[in-house]
């Protein structure tokens, strides 16, 4: 997810470098767990400051259920769209001061090098959801045995009962208490 942008750098605020992105991001982040590779488009766009950076990105992660604790694949698509900085005149070769708050995963290094993979560790962690749910109705897993409920009831739902409704219940099942 290297970018030499030398010449870029060189040329008039507008000019752009498409580029098809296909890379292995295993190694991204050691709390992510990615399936497959991460593909998509990424434009580098020459601006008055440096190079914007506009990317749209997929890939497959394995996230575990919030309720039931199964591990499943999620797709996750997410856009890019950042500035960075060149640390050095591409015409001089002298060092650019730097802001305060300038951020190092914006930085381009003094090899007029583009690292993407910060930014993309941030902002694909941002795309995944705070509450992974295997599905929006997953059922969850049975407090009191630990049954997914997903797959089937268990037996404990008789015992959990209001007992202002397990009298209805127990009418229910013995239709011939209704006659
Ligand atoms: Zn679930
Ligand atoms: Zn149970």
């Amino acid at each position: 997810m290297r970018y030499n942008v030398s010449q870029l750098l060189k040329e008039h605020v507008g000019a752009t470098r498409h580029y098809q992105l296909q890379e292995d991001i295993s190694e991204l982040d050691p709390s992510l767990k990615p399936l497959t590779d991460l593909v998509g488009n990424v434009d580098l766009i020459r601006t008055n400051e440096g190079i914007l950076v506009r990317a749209d990105l997929r890939t497959n992660v394995e996230l575990t259920c919030s309720r039931c604790l199964v591990q499943f694949s999620m797709p996750v698509r997410f856009r890019i769209d950042e500035e960075f900085h060149p640390t050095i005149d591409i015409l001089t070769g002298a060092r650019l001061p730097q802001p305060d708050d300038a951020d190092e995963a914006t930085k381009i290094d003094a090899h007029h090098l583009l690292d993407l993979s910060e930014i993309v560790r941030q902002d694909l962690t941002l795309a995944l959801p705070l509450v992974p749910l295997c599905r929006n109705d997953c059922k969850g897993l049975c407090p009191n045995c630990g049954k997914n409920w997903n797959e089937g009831d268990c037996e404990c739902a008789d015992v959990e009962m209001d007992p202002r409704f397990a009298i209805l219940k127990q009418l229910l099942d013995e239709p011939e208490n209704l006659n």
